[in-house]
Protein backbone atom coordinates (compact mmCIF):
# COMPACT_ATOMS: atom_id res chain seq x y z
CA UNK A 1 0.00 0.00 0.00
CA UNK A 2 1.24 3.53 -0.88
CA UNK A 3 2.08 5.61 2.51
CA UNK A 4 -0.30 8.80 3.24
CA UNK A 5 1.68 12.04 1.38
CA UNK A 6 3.26 14.29 3.60
CA UNK A 7 1.50 17.49 4.06
CA UNK A 8 3.81 20.15 3.30
CA UNK A 9 2.98 24.64 3.18
CA UNK A 10 5.07 27.70 1.47
CA UNK A 11 6.37 30.75 3.33
CA UNK A 12 6.99 33.47 1.05
CA UNK A 13 4.16 31.72 -1.87
CA UNK A 14 3.24 34.71 -3.79
CA UNK A 15 7.58 35.13 -4.42
CA UNK A 16 9.57 34.29 -7.35
CA UNK A 17 10.76 31.37 -5.44
CA UNK A 18 7.63 30.73 -4.00
CA UNK A 19 5.58 30.18 -7.38
CA UNK A 20 8.33 27.74 -8.66
CA UNK A 21 7.88 25.55 -5.42
CA UNK A 22 3.83 26.08 -5.91
CA UNK A 23 4.94 24.68 -9.69
CA UNK A 24 7.26 21.82 -8.65
CA UNK A 25 4.71 20.64 -5.87
CA UNK A 26 2.16 20.06 -8.54
CA UNK A 27 1.47 16.50 -8.40
CA UNK A 28 4.46 15.44 -6.16
CA UNK A 29 4.61 11.75 -5.75
CA UNK A 30 5.27 12.24 -2.03
CA UNK A 31 3.73 15.88 -0.81
CA UNK A 32 0.86 17.53 -0.95
CA UNK A 33 0.81 21.22 -0.90
CA UNK A 34 -1.95 22.42 1.99
CA UNK A 35 -0.82 26.05 2.97
CA UNK A 36 0.04 28.74 1.14
CA UNK A 37 1.54 31.97 2.81
CA UNK A 38 2.55 35.47 2.47
CA UNK A 39 2.96 38.53 3.99
CA UNK A 40 0.25 41.07 5.86
CA UNK A 41 -0.21 42.73 2.57
CA UNK A 42 -1.56 39.94 0.79
CA UNK A 43 -2.44 37.67 3.66
CA UNK A 44 -6.04 37.04 3.80
CA UNK A 45 -6.30 37.42 0.02
CA UNK A 46 -6.79 34.51 -2.32
CA UNK A 47 -3.91 33.47 -4.47
CA UNK A 48 -4.68 33.63 -7.93
CA UNK A 49 -5.42 37.22 -6.59
CA UNK A 50 -2.52 37.99 -4.79
CA UNK A 51 -0.08 36.62 -6.87
CA UNK A 52 1.42 37.95 -9.80
CA UNK A 53 2.54 34.86 -11.93
CA UNK A 54 5.81 34.77 -13.42
CA UNK A 55 6.98 31.87 -14.35
CA UNK A 56 5.01 30.45 -17.80
CA UNK A 57 1.92 29.05 -18.16
CA UNK A 58 -1.00 30.28 -15.05
CA UNK A 59 -1.97 29.75 -11.47
CA UNK A 60 -2.51 26.07 -10.77
CA UNK A 61 -6.63 25.90 -11.14
CA UNK A 62 -7.55 23.87 -7.51
CA UNK A 63 -5.17 26.98 -5.77
CA UNK A 64 -5.90 29.83 -7.28
CA UNK A 65 -9.28 30.55 -4.43
CA UNK A 66 -7.11 29.01 -1.88
CA UNK A 67 -6.45 31.77 0.75
CA UNK A 68 -3.07 32.86 1.57
CA UNK A 69 -1.99 32.49 5.43
CA UNK A 70 -0.28 34.45 7.52
CA UNK A 71 3.51 32.81 8.22
CA UNK A 72 2.63 32.09 11.23
CA UNK A 73 2.84 28.61 13.15
CA UNK A 74 -0.83 26.91 12.58
CA UNK A 75 -0.78 25.38 9.35
CA UNK A 76 -1.21 21.63 9.37
CA UNK A 77 1.55 20.40 8.00
CA UNK A 78 4.84 18.76 8.35
CA UNK A 79 7.63 20.89 6.22
CA UNK A 80 7.47 24.20 5.62
CA UNK A 81 9.62 25.52 2.27
CA UNK A 82 10.55 28.86 2.98
CA UNK A 83 11.12 31.56 0.35
CA UNK A 84 11.56 34.72 2.31
CA UNK A 85 13.71 37.25 2.01
CA UNK A 86 16.42 37.32 4.26
CA UNK A 87 15.31 39.57 6.86
CA UNK A 88 12.10 37.78 7.47
CA UNK A 89 13.06 34.81 7.82
CA UNK A 90 15.53 35.28 10.30
CA UNK A 91 12.83 34.90 12.83
CA UNK A 92 9.81 33.16 10.96
CA UNK A 93 11.72 30.13 10.23
CA UNK A 94 13.20 29.76 14.08
CA UNK A 95 9.24 29.93 14.80
CA UNK A 96 8.65 27.29 12.87
CA UNK A 97 11.14 24.92 13.44
CA UNK A 98 10.73 25.43 17.38
CA UNK A 99 6.72 24.54 16.57
CA UNK A 100 7.34 21.42 15.59
CA UNK A 101 8.07 21.99 11.94
CA UNK A 102 10.72 20.70 9.47
CA UNK A 103 11.80 24.21 7.61
CA UNK A 104 13.85 23.45 4.58
CA UNK A 105 14.73 27.20 3.66
CA UNK A 106 15.89 28.71 0.63
CA UNK A 107 16.91 32.24 2.70
CA UNK A 108 20.49 32.88 3.36
CA UNK A 109 19.84 33.80 7.68
CA UNK A 110 20.59 30.04 8.84
CA UNK A 111 23.17 29.06 6.18
CA UNK A 112 25.83 29.93 8.30
CA UNK A 113 24.76 29.08 11.41
CA UNK A 114 27.06 26.09 12.81
CA UNK A 115 24.40 23.60 13.79
CA UNK A 116 21.99 24.08 11.18
CA UNK A 117 22.79 22.29 7.38
CA UNK A 118 23.48 24.01 4.19
CA UNK A 119 22.54 20.89 1.92
CA UNK A 120 23.39 19.91 -1.59
CA UNK A 121 21.69 16.58 -1.47
CA UNK A 122 24.39 14.66 -4.03
CA UNK A 123 27.35 16.66 -2.27
CA UNK A 124 27.22 16.25 1.66
CA UNK A 125 23.93 14.24 2.31
CA UNK A 126 26.14 13.19 5.47
CA UNK A 127 25.55 16.99 7.07
CA UNK A 128 21.75 16.04 7.84
CA UNK A 129 23.76 14.76 11.39
CA UNK A 130 23.32 18.12 12.20
CA UNK A 131 19.88 18.17 12.42
CA UNK A 132 20.34 16.15 15.92
CA UNK A 133 23.04 18.89 17.45
CA UNK A 134 21.04 21.32 15.81
CA UNK A 135 17.57 19.75 18.35
CA UNK A 136 19.67 19.23 20.74
CA UNK A 137 21.71 22.98 20.97
CA UNK A 138 17.80 24.28 20.70
CA UNK A 139 15.37 22.32 22.22
CA UNK A 140 13.48 22.31 19.15
CA UNK A 141 11.22 19.48 18.01
CA UNK A 142 11.46 20.94 14.59
CA UNK A 143 14.46 21.58 12.44
CA UNK A 144 15.80 24.02 9.81
CA UNK A 145 17.67 22.99 7.00
CA UNK A 146 19.07 25.35 4.18
CA UNK A 147 19.94 25.28 0.22
CA UNK A 148 22.88 27.28 -0.93
CA UNK A 149 22.68 30.38 -2.98
CA UNK A 150 22.22 29.21 -6.46
CA UNK A 151 25.61 30.72 -8.07
CA UNK A 152 26.70 28.37 -5.73
CA UNK A 153 24.79 25.55 -5.45
CA UNK A 154 25.94 24.96 -9.50
CA UNK A 155 29.92 25.88 -9.18
CA UNK A 156 29.81 22.96 -5.85
CA UNK A 157 27.74 20.76 -7.67
CA UNK A 158 30.25 20.60 -10.68
CA UNK A 159 33.01 20.52 -8.59
CA UNK A 160 32.26 18.04 -5.91
CA UNK A 161 33.13 15.26 -8.48
CA UNK A 162 36.62 16.72 -9.19
CA UNK A 163 37.38 17.07 -5.33
CA UNK A 164 36.98 14.06 -4.30
CA UNK A 165 38.83 12.67 -7.10
CA UNK A 166 41.51 14.96 -6.97
CA UNK A 167 41.10 17.41 -4.65
CA UNK A 168 41.02 20.99 -5.68
CA UNK A 169 42.93 24.14 -4.18
CA UNK A 170 41.58 26.86 -5.56
CA UNK A 171 38.69 28.22 -8.01
CA UNK A 172 38.34 31.31 -9.66
CA UNK A 173 35.04 31.91 -10.72
CA UNK A 174 32.97 34.97 -13.03
CA UNK A 175 29.47 34.61 -13.11
CA UNK A 176 26.70 35.80 -15.61
CA UNK A 177 23.36 35.90 -13.31
CA UNK A 178 20.12 35.98 -14.60
CA UNK A 179 17.68 39.07 -13.75
CA UNK A 180 14.78 36.44 -12.03
CA UNK A 181 17.59 35.83 -9.11
CA UNK A 182 16.92 38.98 -7.69
CA UNK A 183 13.41 38.07 -7.21
CA UNK A 184 10.64 40.40 -8.39
CA UNK A 185 10.53 43.34 -9.66
CA UNK A 186 14.14 42.63 -9.14
CA UNK A 187 16.51 44.90 -11.24
CA UNK A 188 14.75 47.78 -13.14
CA UNK A 189 14.54 47.14 -16.61
CA UNK A 190 16.09 51.00 -17.54
CA UNK A 191 19.47 49.46 -15.88
CA UNK A 192 19.56 45.74 -16.93
CA UNK A 193 18.45 45.89 -20.77
CA UNK A 194 21.63 46.96 -23.36
CA UNK A 195 24.05 46.07 -19.83
CA UNK A 196 25.98 44.17 -17.78
CA UNK A 197 25.92 45.08 -13.58
CA UNK A 198 29.14 43.83 -12.01
CA UNK A 199 27.86 44.00 -8.95
CA UNK A 200 25.34 41.81 -6.47
CA UNK A 201 25.70 42.85 -3.43
CA UNK A 202 26.54 39.93 -0.71
CA UNK A 203 27.12 37.33 -3.22
CA UNK A 204 31.19 37.09 -3.79
CA UNK A 205 31.14 37.09 -0.24
CA UNK A 206 28.89 33.76 -0.17
CA UNK A 207 31.34 32.52 -3.08
CA UNK A 208 34.57 33.02 -1.46
CA UNK A 209 34.46 33.13 1.95
CA UNK A 210 31.82 30.58 3.29
CA UNK A 211 29.43 28.43 1.52
CA UNK A 212 31.79 26.42 -1.11
CA UNK A 213 34.12 25.70 2.15
CA UNK A 214 30.98 24.15 4.32
CA UNK A 215 29.60 22.39 1.68
CA UNK A 216 32.49 20.88 0.91
CA UNK A 217 33.26 20.51 4.40
CA UNK A 218 33.21 17.06 6.71
CA UNK A 219 30.74 16.55 9.28
CA UNK A 220 32.96 14.83 12.28
CA UNK A 221 29.57 14.39 14.39
CA UNK A 222 29.23 17.56 16.30
CA UNK A 223 30.21 20.31 13.98
CA UNK A 224 31.41 20.98 10.17
CA UNK A 225 35.52 21.60 9.30
CA UNK A 226 35.58 23.67 6.79
CA UNK A 227 37.18 22.51 3.77
CA UNK A 228 40.20 24.13 2.89
CA UNK A 229 40.61 25.38 -0.62
CA UNK A 230 40.55 29.21 -2.18
CA UNK A 231 37.90 30.33 -3.99
CA UNK A 232 37.83 34.26 -6.06
CA UNK A 233 34.44 35.26 -6.97
CA UNK A 234 33.29 38.05 -9.61
CA UNK A 235 29.61 37.89 -9.82
CA UNK A 236 27.44 40.14 -12.73
CA UNK A 237 24.10 40.72 -13.23
CA UNK A 238 23.29 40.21 -17.20
CA UNK A 239 20.51 40.81 -18.95
CA UNK A 240 19.19 36.75 -19.09
CA UNK A 241 15.36 35.93 -17.56
CA UNK A 242 16.17 31.95 -15.86
CA UNK A 243 19.64 30.46 -15.95
CA UNK A 244 23.31 31.46 -14.28
CA UNK A 245 26.13 30.89 -16.18
CA UNK A 246 29.65 30.77 -14.77
CA UNK A 247 33.23 30.35 -15.84
CA UNK A 248 35.72 28.43 -13.80
CA UNK A 249 39.13 27.82 -13.22
CA UNK A 250 40.36 25.45 -10.73
CA UNK A 251 44.09 24.14 -9.17
CA UNK A 252 43.96 20.95 -7.75
CA UNK A 253 46.28 19.15 -5.78
CA UNK A 254 47.12 15.96 -7.96
CA UNK A 255 46.59 17.41 -11.36
CA UNK A 256 44.37 14.80 -13.76
CA UNK A 257 44.19 14.65 -17.56
CA UNK A 258 41.35 16.51 -19.06
CA UNK A 259 39.74 13.18 -20.16
CA UNK A 260 39.43 11.88 -16.61
CA UNK A 261 37.69 14.54 -15.38
CA UNK A 262 35.50 14.29 -18.04
CA UNK A 263 35.34 10.73 -16.79
CA UNK A 264 34.81 11.94 -13.45
CA UNK A 265 31.55 14.04 -14.03
CA UNK A 266 29.71 10.87 -16.51
CA UNK A 267 30.68 8.42 -13.71
CA UNK A 268 29.13 10.60 -10.73
CA UNK A 269 26.00 8.67 -9.40
CA UNK A 270 25.57 10.44 -5.83
CA UNK A 271 23.54 9.44 -3.39
CA UNK A 272 20.10 11.27 -4.80
CA UNK A 273 20.76 9.37 -7.97
CA UNK A 274 21.16 6.23 -6.48
CA UNK A 275 17.82 6.12 -3.99
CA UNK A 276 15.73 7.45 -7.16
CA UNK A 277 14.55 10.44 -5.64
CA UNK A 278 11.49 11.92 -6.92
CA UNK A 279 13.44 15.45 -7.89
CA UNK A 280 17.24 13.75 -8.59
CA UNK A 281 18.30 14.21 -12.35
CA UNK A 282 19.37 11.26 -13.89
CA UNK A 283 22.88 12.52 -14.52
CA UNK A 284 23.43 15.56 -12.39
CA UNK A 285 26.05 16.94 -14.19
CA UNK A 286 25.80 16.76 -17.97
CA UNK A 287 29.22 17.49 -19.69
CA UNK A 288 28.48 18.77 -23.40
CA UNK A 289 31.02 18.49 -26.28
CA UNK A 290 29.83 21.06 -28.49
CA UNK A 291 32.74 24.26 -28.21
CA UNK A 292 29.39 26.74 -27.72
CA UNK A 293 27.73 25.27 -25.00
CA UNK A 294 26.18 25.44 -22.38
CA UNK A 295 23.86 28.63 -23.05
CA UNK A 296 21.31 29.67 -20.60
CA UNK A 297 18.36 29.43 -22.86
CA UNK A 298 19.49 26.10 -25.27
CA UNK A 299 20.56 24.70 -21.54
CA UNK A 300 18.37 26.10 -18.51
CA UNK A 301 15.77 23.04 -18.44
CA UNK A 302 18.43 20.35 -19.39
CA UNK A 303 18.10 17.35 -17.69
CA UNK A 304 15.46 14.29 -16.72
CA UNK A 305 13.91 16.42 -14.34
CA UNK A 306 13.81 20.04 -16.11
CA UNK A 307 15.96 22.45 -14.59
CA UNK A 308 17.87 20.21 -11.65
CA UNK A 309 21.01 19.81 -13.43
CA UNK A 310 24.07 21.50 -13.32
CA UNK A 311 25.57 21.42 -17.13
CA UNK A 312 29.30 21.49 -17.69
CA UNK A 313 31.28 22.49 -21.19
CA UNK A 314 34.04 23.50 -22.68
CA UNK A 315 36.79 21.94 -20.53
CA UNK A 316 39.99 23.35 -21.78
CA UNK A 317 43.54 23.61 -20.19
CA UNK A 318 43.92 26.69 -18.18
CA UNK A 319 47.16 28.89 -18.34
CA UNK A 320 46.82 30.21 -15.03
CA UNK A 321 45.56 27.48 -13.40
CA UNK A 322 45.24 23.77 -14.21
CA UNK A 323 41.83 23.84 -16.21
CA UNK A 324 39.29 26.01 -17.09
CA UNK A 325 35.24 25.08 -18.03
CA UNK A 326 31.75 26.71 -18.69
CA UNK A 327 29.08 25.68 -16.47
CA UNK A 328 25.67 26.71 -16.32
CA UNK A 329 21.98 26.09 -14.18
CA UNK A 330 19.00 27.08 -13.57
CA UNK A 331 18.55 29.60 -10.14
CA UNK A 332 15.11 29.23 -9.02
CA UNK A 333 14.26 25.51 -10.56
CA UNK A 334 17.94 23.96 -8.95
CA UNK A 335 18.99 27.29 -7.33
CA UNK A 336 16.01 27.46 -5.20
CA UNK A 337 13.00 25.57 -5.00
CA UNK A 338 14.16 22.69 -6.11
CA UNK A 339 17.27 22.78 -4.72
CA UNK A 340 14.63 22.74 -1.28
CA UNK A 341 12.58 19.68 -2.48
CA UNK A 342 15.36 17.66 -3.05
CA UNK A 343 16.76 18.79 0.76
CA UNK A 344 13.37 17.42 1.34
CA UNK A 345 12.92 14.39 -0.46
CA UNK A 346 16.43 13.37 0.92
CA UNK A 347 15.13 13.79 4.75
CA UNK A 348 12.30 11.63 3.97
CA UNK A 349 14.05 9.25 2.75
CA UNK A 350 16.16 9.19 5.54
CA UNK A 351 13.43 9.00 8.02
CA UNK A 352 14.18 12.94 9.21
CA UNK A 353 10.26 14.05 8.76
CA UNK A 354 8.27 12.23 11.73
CA UNK A 355 5.77 9.76 11.98
CA UNK A 356 3.59 10.11 8.49
CA UNK A 357 7.26 10.11 6.75
CA UNK A 358 8.51 6.93 8.66
CA UNK A 359 6.59 4.94 6.57
CA UNK A 360 7.97 6.23 3.53
CA UNK A 361 11.96 5.99 4.89
CA UNK A 362 10.86 2.30 5.30
CA UNK A 363 10.52 2.02 1.45
CA UNK A 364 14.65 2.64 1.27
CA UNK A 365 17.32 0.52 2.25
CA UNK A 366 20.19 2.92 3.83
CA UNK A 367 23.24 2.15 5.83
P1 LIG B 1 10.37 37.74 -3.80
O1 LIG B 1 9.96 37.49 -5.19
O2 LIG B 1 10.60 39.16 -3.36
O3 LIG B 1 9.26 37.07 -2.82
C1 LIG B 1 9.24 37.28 -1.41
C2 LIG B 1 8.09 36.52 -0.76
O4 LIG B 1 8.14 36.72 0.67
C3 LIG B 1 6.68 36.97 -1.18
O5 LIG B 1 5.81 35.86 -1.13
C4 LIG B 1 6.29 37.97 -0.08
O6 LIG B 1 4.89 38.04 0.13
C5 LIG B 1 6.91 37.32 1.13
N1 LIG B 1 7.20 38.29 2.18
C6 LIG B 1 7.81 39.50 2.03
N2 LIG B 1 7.88 40.12 3.23
C7 LIG B 1 7.30 39.31 4.12
C8 LIG B 1 7.05 39.40 5.53
N3 LIG B 1 7.39 40.49 6.24
N4 LIG B 1 6.42 38.38 6.15
C9 LIG B 1 6.03 37.28 5.44
N5 LIG B 1 6.23 37.14 4.12
C10 LIG B 1 6.87 38.13 3.47
O7 LIG B 1 11.74 36.98 -3.46
P2 LIG B 1 12.36 35.66 -4.17
O8 LIG B 1 13.24 36.01 -5.31
O9 LIG B 1 11.27 34.70 -4.36
O10 LIG B 1 13.38 35.14 -3.04
C11 LIG B 1 12.92 34.48 -1.87
C12 LIG B 1 14.11 33.97 -1.08
O11 LIG B 1 14.82 32.99 -1.85
C13 LIG B 1 15.13 35.07 -0.73
O12 LIG B 1 15.64 34.82 0.56
C14 LIG B 1 16.20 34.90 -1.78
O13 LIG B 1 17.46 35.36 -1.37
C15 LIG B 1 16.20 33.38 -1.95
N6 LIG B 1 16.71 32.90 -3.24
C16 LIG B 1 16.26 33.43 -4.42
C17 LIG B 1 16.76 32.92 -5.62
C18 LIG B 1 16.30 33.44 -6.97
O14 LIG B 1 16.87 32.98 -7.99
N7 LIG B 1 15.31 34.35 -7.03
C19 LIG B 1 17.69 31.89 -5.62
C20 LIG B 1 18.11 31.36 -4.41
C21 LIG B 1 17.62 31.87 -3.25
P3 LIG B 1 3.99 39.25 -0.50
O15 LIG B 1 3.66 38.88 -1.91
O16 LIG B 1 2.80 39.25 0.39
O17 LIG B 1 4.81 40.50 -0.40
Amino acid sequence: MCPEKVKVGVLGATGAVGQRFVQLLQGHPWFELTALCSSERTAGKRYGEACNWLIGGAVPTHLRDVVLQECVPGPECDIMFSALPGDQATTIEKEFAAAGYAVCSNASSHRYDPDIPLLIPEVNPEHMGLIDVQKRNRGWSGFITTNPNCSTTHLVSALHPLHVRFGIQKVFVATMQAISGAGYPGVASMDILDNVVPYIGGEEEKMEQKEPHKLLGKFNGAKIEYANLVVSAHCNRVPVLDGHLEVVSIEFAQKPTQEEIIQAWRDYKPLPQQLELPSAPQPAVIYLDEPNRPQPRLDRMAGTIPGMATTAGRLRPDPLFDYKFVLLGHNTVRGAAGGSLLNAELLLAHGYLGQVAATWAGAFELA
